[in-house]
């Protein structure tokens, strides 16, 4: 069965969506996008989501398409209805005929599509990570659909059996993963690495923050060496399509991980119970 997915101003089945060959998005990665969290088919933490959209375009000067972006998610929703997984949104900065790096005085209309996909419920088992160089540009802070570097590291971590790659910058500290967030526990306390451009700002980062505040547990903002991931005592990673998980395994070192009455385990349940609350 074809999914019905939205294109500029449009819900129709997704074999009928086309974009332009001259889309400055196929053509230079010139596009933005997020990704919503959907539990029970309700969206999780939405606003937050289109703050950071707002953010992306108004850093990379595109323009904003003047729709209503909860009523398309809503929409998508009723249409193909999904109990775990997100809404893909996408915007470029359109279609441009002469193709040409530069785009100014163009005034290009953005091109915007959005669909849902449906995930698998995380199970709570801890993960498998790989140790990777971060190569990406100076603006990770930007959700640019430039995914390149992020999608070798990931398919990396796959051909070894991974489920996720922790990008270490040059100096050797953590980055973050290729599509995650990463915090250690070390002593008594919770570390994450603060934002900065080399970065993505975490709507789930950010809620699992509170969510530790909350639990009267100290989370400090601090880089992380590559080093503290194996002297830690528990390493997690976090995003919308993940909640927050538990790494077991590191570049096939065993971390000794237990679920069992680890910290973790506590933010997790804690995580759930503020989640549904925030669900709508
Ligand atoms: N970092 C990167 C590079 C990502 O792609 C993602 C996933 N969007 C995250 C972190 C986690 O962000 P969020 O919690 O907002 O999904």
């Amino acid at each position: 069965m074809s999914s019905k997915v939205y294109i500029n101003g449009d819900f129709i089945d997704s074999e009928l969506a086309k974009i332009s060959v001259f889309d400055r998005g196929f053509l230079f990665s010139d596009s933005v996008y997020e990704v919503v969290h959907v539990d029970t088919n309700k969206l999780f933490l939405f606003e937050e989501h289109l703050i950071r959209l707002r953010r992306s375009l108004c850093e990379l000067k595109i323009q904003e398409p003047q729709v209503d972006f909860l009523k398309i998610c809503k929409e998508l929703l009723l249409l193909n209805p999904i109990d775990y997984g997100g809404i893909y949104i996408q915007v470029t900065r359109g279609e441009q005929k002469q193709r040409s790096h530069f785009w100014n005085n163009k005034n290009l209309t953005p091109n915007l599509i959005a669909f849902a996909q449906a995930g698998m419920r995380p199970e709570s088992k801890a993960l498998k990570a790989i140790t990777y160089p971060d190569l990406r540009w100076g603006r990770c802070d930007i959700k640019s659909t430039s995914l390149l570097a992020n999608v070798l590291a990931r398919e990396e971590a796959a051909l070894k059996s991974a489920d996720e790659a922790l990008l270490i910058n040059l100096e050797g500290f953590v980055n973050e993963g290729s599509s995650t967030n990463v915090f250690i526990f070390k002593k008594g306390k919770v570390y994450t690495p603060p934002l900065s451009e080399n970065i993505l700002a975490g709507v789930t980062r950010n809620f699992c923050i509170e969510t530790l505040k909350e639990m009267g547990i100290i989370c400090l903002e601090q880089k992380i060496l590559k080093e503290d991931l194996f002297l830690a005592e528990e390493v997690w990673i976090t995003s919308s399509t993940k909640d927050v998980l538990p790494i077991g395994y590191i570049d096939d070192q065993d971390l000794n991980f237990k679920a069992p009455n680890s910290l973790w385990e506590k933010l997790y349940e804690k995580f759930k119970q503020r989640k549904i609350k925030a669900l709508n």
